[in-house]
Formats: structure tokens, C-alpha cells, sequence
């Protein structure tokens, strides 16, 4: 065993000796990359680090991974963050917003799981198809080889097939290269059946790597308001669980709504194997933005750094991200937003679009306060006394014919009182048809996806889709150009031509009637320039009308807030402030 030791430091050595040979033999190497990533060199490998979650679910695990990676960035990392989630459906493409909330949308034109929007609105770096597997796609995927014969001869089974193929998923993001750290998020709680070949995959892993992996677990430490004490229990049960599965955590981050004593760590640490300073308290935040300073106060970038042996370079550079957080803390003013869609009593169905308003306030030193409306609700009789105090309105995507008509009131009622109104790919959609009723003069003007049989099919279905027959993955999908026309909202806002936007729909604004429309003053300001399809409408005699096909939430980051929701959140200021005046 010492002999292997003695070895295995001779090679490391040998690696470090090279790696500085190489260094003074291409010194601007050296220059050109961060002090961070030297320490990388010398070790050369990807470091990658599971999160498990024990005790219950929604405790908060993609807001830990997204800090953690937030504050392994802020130290000069290079860092990406998948989600592994147990459940049978190749994607969340063709689930209810009621089931998991809203389904993220990647460049690449992956559908997936809301918490890969924290990600990326976290570390400002675009996620992919790679960074969401479902058990659905692994089993796909097992089961296409398995008939190509790939296996032959071989029973395929659950390990060592399925969890090769975890393990794979998990290595491909590893050999790009690009990431220093991979953060692997399990999804479900540890103890479910159905997630038990993840944690096997880890277990696994954890042996293969060695020093070059790690295992975070977060608990809850719940308080019992009659004796007033944190309990700890649940979380022994739930280290003892992964135990049981051969997974030894080495960080616990500890959910909790009071302080954590230094003897509840001792007594957490010495229970479940963890050293003490690896018992991470993470307190209820007012915000999941706090989350990264409050871990950093905690430790849990240094502690995962010495668990890994990498040193914990002196820097961390947050300053733009308390900024954020300082301005999202203090707004000068609020401004009330409606906003219109039919799956409001889930909130998490439209978490990229509020979490684009506080990127968007911050930046305007306002907070929005949304005005959760359910379309179903609005009618023309209702509606002016419902959106009395709105400052601005936005009409949610969505699908299906319920809830449309409350949107076209609205919507109506936006345009006609100069309301600022925001129209998001279903919410465009609607405004299309609502200017060809009640301005054009269409009266049956519809989307073909809500009346097959319209004699003015406004929106229609696009021409690659007519053939489509399965559901899942066959949407237009991901980000397509969109040419910005000079002299427009629209380039106000991008003040650029050339832009990027991702997509998740079938139909589409009908570019037969795009005359009519233009001459009653319903401008086509974006316009993708492969297929001539309308991405983006604006009214031209109104303060901010503006409908866009694809969706600019998924793209707005704590560092990147995105231009068409600081404009329009602008305008709900500046146009109630003007009348006000009058
Ligand atoms: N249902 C519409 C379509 O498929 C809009 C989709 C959406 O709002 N994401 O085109």
C-alpha cells in the first residue's frame, strides 16, 4: 500500500515538473490563462461534484448547485451544472406546467427541466442538451443500441448497463474540455425507488474518480417550536440511507430556518462521517440570489475546494452580482405588472418570466410587483376595473384554446387605453388576432391551433409541422436569428440587427395578411431572415405594444438582464409617470 502511495506522489511529481517545464518553455500560456486554471493544468483533470437531496423534496437543491457553481465561477472556475431526474419521460417537453412548472428551453433546442434557467441565470453560461437527462432518455437510449445489437449476446440490464450509461451522461460534459467542475444534480429524494440507479451510478463514480469526485447531500434540520430545538434525526436517517447505498456524502449543507450551533454540527459531523466544517448551515434566504453570499459566508466553495485539494485562490470576484443584489434589496419604486396566463396558481409555470422582471427591475432600480391574473378570469365587461393600478401587461405563452378570449381582452384593453403591453409567443399570437377582430375588422380571425376552421387564419400552423404526428421534442425548437428592421421599438431596444432567440411553438404569424396589417399599422419589426417568419410586432401609434413569437425569459441572467423586459419595464415606469402628469 505505501509503495503504491510513494508511487502514485513520483507521478504526480513527474506531472507537476512537466507542467512547469511547459510553462517556462510557452510562458504567455501562463498569461493567457487564470492563475485558477495553472492549478488545473497541473492536476489536468475535470473535478466532478453529485448534489443528492434527503429528508424531502423542494428543498432548494438547484439553488445549492447554482451557488456553489456561482461561487466556484467567482474564483476564476470554469464550471457547468446538469440535472439528472429520475422520471420516465424523455423530456418535460410534453408535460403539464402543473406537473414540474415551466419547461426551459436551450439553445441547442433541448425542452427541460426549470431549474437548468437557474443555471444559467446564475452563471450567465448557456446550458445544452448534454446538461438534462431524464431515467426516460437513458432507457431510450440503452434500449436503441440494445436493438442494433450493440449488446449481442449480453442481457441488458439495470447495472451494469443503465447505470454505464448514467455514468457516460455524466462524463460526456467532463471530455469537452471546458468545465473545470461538473455539478451533477439528482433530482428526486434519496430513498425513491426510482432514482435508486443514479445513486448506484454514483457510488460508482465516486470509486472510479477518486479524489477527483465529491457528494453533496442537503437536508432539513426541523425545528420543533415546543421545545425550540433543530432536530437532527432526519438527517442521520437519511445519511444512513445513502450509506446503505454505498454513497458516503462529504459535505451536508443543512436546510434550516434558525442558526446551526457549533454542537449541532459536532454532533452532525460525528453521526453521518462528515468533518464539522462540512456541516454547511443554509438558512431560509429572502431571495434565492442571497443564496451564493450566504454559502460563501458558510464556506462551502472552500471546504469543496480542500476536500478536492485544489487551493482556494485568494480572489472572488462577486462585486457585480452584490450590486445586483443591492439594487433588487433597495428599489426606489415599485411598478405593478399584470400578468395574464391560465396556469397561474403554479407560479413556478412562469419562473423565467419572473425571474426576467427582478433582473429587469434591479435594472431599473424599481420592483416589480406581479399582478397574478388568470386569463380565464378577464372578460371586456370586467376588464377595466381588474387591471385598474397595472402599469404594464403581459400575456403569457401557453396552449389550447382555454383561457384565449380573457387574453384578447386584455390585450385590447392594452392597445386601445396605451397601456405598455408585452406579448410572449402565445401572448403575440393573441395580439395578432386581436388587431385583425377588432382593428382589421376579421371578426372570426383566429390561430388554426384554436378554431381549425377560421376563414381568417391569422396564425397558422408552420409548414415543417403539418406532417408532425408525435408530441415530444417536435416543436420549433431553440435559438433561430432575428433580424431587428432599423427605426423600430424593436431596434431601440437590441440596438443591433442581428439577434438570437430560442423558440418553442407550432404556429406562427400568417405572412398572407402581413399587408393588411402593416397598412393599419401592426409593423413585422423582426423577422428571421432564413424563412421570412415574423418573430417579432409592434404598434406604431402606441407608447410600448410589442409581441414576440419566441421566448427572451429564457435568456435573461442575473448578469445579462434581457433588453426587452428592461425596456418594457422602463416604459410601465416612464408611461405612468407621463400620465400622471396629464
Ligand atoms: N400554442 C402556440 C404555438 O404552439 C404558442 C406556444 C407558446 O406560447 N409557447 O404556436
Amino acid at each position: 500500500m505505501k509503495l503504491v502511495g510513494k508511487l502514485y506522489l513520483k507521478i504526480l511529481q513527474a506531472h507537476k515538473l512537466c507542467a512547469c517545464f511547459f510553462y517556462l518553455c510557452f510562458p504567455w500560456k501562463y498569461l493567457t490563462r487564470k492563475p485558477p486554471n495553472f492549478y488545473f493544468f497541473m492536476a489536468n483533470n475535470t473535478k466532478y461534484i453529485f448534489v443528492t437531496g434527503g429528508v424531502t423534496s423542494s428543498l432548494g437543491k438547484g439553488i445549492i448547485s447554482a451557488s456553489l457553481a456561482k461561487l466556484l465561477q467567482a474564483r476564476g472556475y470554469t464550471v457547468t451544472i446538469q440535472k439528472l431526474d429520475p422520471y420516465i419521460n424523455v423530456d418535460p417537453g410534453t408535460l403539464n406546467p402543473y406537473e414540474h412548472g415551466e419547461c426551459f428551453v436551450t439553445d441547442d433546442g433541448a425542452e427541460t427541466d426549470l431549474d437548468l434557467g437557474h443555471y444559467e441565470r446564475f452563471l450567465n453560461v448557456a446550458t445544452s442538451q448534454a446538461n438534462n437527462v431524464t431515467s426516460g432518455r437513458i432507457y431510450q437510449s440503452v434500449i436503441d443500441k440494445e436493438r442494433k445489437g450493440d449488446y449481442l449476446g449480453k442481457t441488458v440490464q439495470v447495472i451494469p448497463h443503465i447505470t454505464d450509461e448514467i455514468k457516460n451522461r455524466v462524463r460526456l460534459l467532463g471530455k469537452t474540455g471546458n468545465y473545470n467542475f461538473v455539478i451533477t444534480e439528482i433530482g428526486g429524494t434519496v430513498g425513491d425507488i426510482e432514482s435508486l440507479p443514479f445513486i448506484e451510478a454514483v457510488r460508482q463514480l465516486k470509486w472510479e474518480l477518486g479524489k477527483d469526485c465529491l457528494v453533496v447531500h442537503l437536508t432539513l434540520l426541523p425545528y420543533l417550536s415546543t421545545t425550540g430545538e433543530l432536530k437532527t434525526k432526519p438527517t442521520q436517517h437519511s445519511v444512513k440511507l445513502l450509506l446503505e447505498y454505498g454513497v458516503q456524502p462529504d459535505v451536508l449543507v443543512c436546510r434550516s430556518e434558525h442558526a446551526i450551533s457549533k454542537e449541532i454540527k459536532n454532533k452532525i459531523a460525528l453521526f453521518c462521517n462528515v468533518a464539522s466544517n462540512a456541516v454547511i448551515e443554509a438558512r431560509d434566504a429572502s431571495t434565492i440570489y442571497e443564496v451564493p453570499l450566504l454559502m460563501e459566508q458558510e464556506k462551502l466553495d472552500e471546504v469543496v475546494l480542500s476536500k478536492l485539494s485544489i487551493p482556494v485562490p485568494e480572489n472572488i470576484d462577486l462585486a457585480n452580482w452584490k450590486e445586483f443584489l443591492h439594487k433588487f434589496k433597495n428599489p426606489k419604486a415599485e411598478v405593478k405588472i399584470g400578468l395574464i396566463g391560465k396556469y397561474i396558481e403554479l407560479k413556478d409555470s412562469y419562473k423565467s418570466i419572473s425571474e426576467a422582471f427582478i433582473h429587469a427591475g434591479a435594472s431599473n432600480d424599481v420592483k416589480v410587483k406581479i399582478e397574478w391574473i388568470h386569463s380565464e378570469s378577464i372578460t371586456d365587461e370586467n376588464v377595466t376595473e381588474k387591471f385598474k393600478g397595472l402599469k404594464g401587461i403581459l400575456v403569457a405563452p401557453g396552449f389550447g384554446q382555454r383561457g384565449i378570449e380573457g387574453k384578447i381582452a386584455a390585450i385590447k384593453y392594452a392597445r386601445e387605453n396605451h397601456v405598455p403591453f408585452f406579448g410572449i409567443c402565445l401572448g403575440m399570437q393573441c395580439a395578432v388576432i386581436e388587431f385583425a377582430r377588432n382593428v382589421l375588422g376579421f371578426k372570426d380571425a383566429n390561430s388554426t391551433e384554436m378554431n381549425p376552421g377560421t376563414t381568417n387564419p391569422v396564425i397558422d400552423l408552420l409548414e415543417t409541422q403539418k406532417k408532425i404526428t408525435n408530441k415530444g421534442g417536435t416543436m420549433r425548437l431553440g435559438a433561430y436569428p432575428c433580424n431587428v428592421k432599423p427605426d423600430t421599438k424593436a431596434f431601440e431596444v437590441y440596438k443591433k440587427k442581428e439577434n438570437y432567440e430560442r423558440h418553442r411553438h407550432r404556429y406562427e404569424f400568417n405572412n398572407e395578411y402581413m399587408a393588411d396589417f402593416e397598412k393599419a399599422g401592426l409593423i413585422a419589426s423582426g423577422i428571421n431572415p432564413e424563412s421570412g417568419l415574423v418573430e417579432i410586432v409592434e404598434l406604431d401609434n402606441h407608447p410600448w405594444f410589442v409581441g414576440v413569437q419566441f421566448h427572451p425569459e429564457y435568456k435573461s441572467t442575473v448578469a445579462n438582464p434581457h433588453p426587452l423586459f428592461v425596456n418594457f419595464v422602463r416604459a410601465a415606469v416612464e408611461v405612468a409617470a407621463l400620465k400622471e402628469k396629464v
